[in-house]
Order: structure tokens, then sequence, then C-alpha cells
């Protein structure tokens, strides 16, 4: 502080969703945080090999932020790193999956309000949660199924949640014959009530997917990525999944066109 008006301090625990160099030693960073959405902070010396900040100012650090608030503009003050994803830059596609994460939450979360009124689940817990799970992709289940995951859980934390507790028409929870996803209309049809007239888009899910996808929806947030599917399974799960974040969110991202291209 070199005196003059003196800002406010606040404490946040949050995860670095993004990284803007400035000059040879300082840096711009987005945290994500709980209370005030995306916060961009400057991290003054960031880059400097002896930095208090050098671990809690890089990509995907966990950390709580002490920062210092002034006429609407954050400084980094100190941080306390509680978890580093730093070995996600180790593994290209992790790299990429866990931008495409990044990405999505910077265009969906607005740093004006609290967000995520719709939802009781910490978006900070859940986008550590999803690192988490990139990070160890592969030992126990893969790269897709975390996607897809991330995706679907994320639609209903935005308040697009699709309804797949039962057939919206007759209220089963399973048919005999199948029950069919409506992507369009967030909601299952079983195939004995469908309407092939009227009923528009529809995928047939193998239950393995149905499974899968009540878990991803239903389950405490730490649950949530903890499902296994078969490959056609998995392939079905990642086209619903992505369609479905997609439309709801009506939107592109440039991350996602990387991360498919590898
Ligand atoms: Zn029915």
């Amino acid at each position: 502080m070199t005196g003059g008006e003196r800002g406010l301090l606040v404490t946040y625990d949050g995860i670095v969703v993004g990284r803007r160099e400035i000059g040879e030693n300082s840096c711009f960073i987005d945290i994500l945080t709980d209370e005030q959405g995306i916060v961009e902070a400057t991290a003054h010396g960031a880059k400097k090999i002896n930095s208090n900040l050098l671990s809690s100012a890089a990509l995907f650090s966990y950390s709580t932020f002490c920062l210092n608030k002034n006429k609407m503009r954050y400084t980094v003050n100190s941080a306390k790193p509680k978890f580093g994803f730093h070995e996600i830059g180790t593994d290209i596609e992790k790299l990429a999956l866990a931008s495409y994460f990044a990405q999505a939450v910077k265009f969906c979360t607005s740093s004006e309000q609290n967000q995520l009124e719709s939802s009781r689940d910490s978006l900070v817990r859940f986008f550590a949660v999803a690192l988490y799970e990139t990070l160890h992709a592969g030992e126990t289940r893969t790269l897709a199924a975390v996607k897809a995951a991330f995706e679907l859980r994320y639609s209903v934390m935005l308040g697009f949640s699709p309804n797949l507790v039962a057939c919206h028409n007759c209220g089963h929870y399973d048919c005999e014959r199948g029950m069919y996803f409506l992507p369009r209309k967030a909601k299952l049809v079983c195939a004995d009530c469908l309407n092939p007239e009227f009923e528009g888009e529809r995928v047939l899910l193998l239950s393995e997917t149905l499974f899968a996808m009540r878990n991803i929806v239903f389950s405490p947030l730490e649950k949530c990525f903890k499902f296994s599917v078969g490959e056609r399974a998995e392939q079905q799960l990642s086209q619903i999944a992505e369609d479905y974040f997609l439309y709801r969110t009506e939107r592109t991202f440039t991350a996602l066109e990387y991360y498919k291209k590898l």
C-alpha cells in the first residue's frame, strides 16, 4: 500500500479459470467464486520465482484468495493454496477438456449478481470435483464420461434440469419396451406412451445411459461423476449431454472445438 485510498479486504475460496499476462512479472487472473461469480484480479509480481502468489495465480489453482477491492478493481493481496491441478497441464487432452470447462463457467457465470440461485450446490466445489475427475480420468472412467457428467450436471446447476424421474405421461420409472429422452422438452416418455407424431426429437435410451443420466442429475456433487458405462452407452450419453448443454446455453465454445479435434 502506498497510502492514499485503502481498499476493502475480502476473502474468497476460488479457482483460477483464466489468466492473462501483464508485462514481465504480473498477470490478471479470473477467479471463480461462489459469492461473486467470476472475479478478475491483478496479481502483482505473480510470475517472479520467489513470489508467494506463484502457485496460487496458476491456471486451475484452488486457493483462498485475500483480495483488496478498490473502486470495483481487485488486487490479490495474499493467497493460500488449497489444491493445485497444474498436473492437468502435462496431458494435452486433459488440459483441453479442463479449458473447455473453464470457458463454459466463464461464459455462463455472471460476474455481477450472486449466481446459481436455482441451485444449492457450490459451483467452486463442483468445478474442483470436475478438475479432480479430469486429472484422474483413465483410471476408473474415461475423459468422455467426465465431460458428459460436467455438461449435464452444470446444465442442472444453471437451472436447465431435465425431468428424469419418470415417464412424463404415465409416471412409470421404467418400461420394458424402453424409455425415450426428449432433449428439446427435457423429459422422459416411455415407449408405451410415446406419440411418434407429436413428440419431436427423441432418443431411445439404453438402460445404462438412463442410469448414468439419473446418477449425474440426482446424486450429491461428490458422486455425480461416479458411474460406469459400457462403450455404446458412453457414446450415447456423450452425444446427449453435449447436445443438451449447447442447446440450453445457446453457446458454442472454441475450447470444445479444439478438444474435439485432438
Ligand atoms: Zn409412460
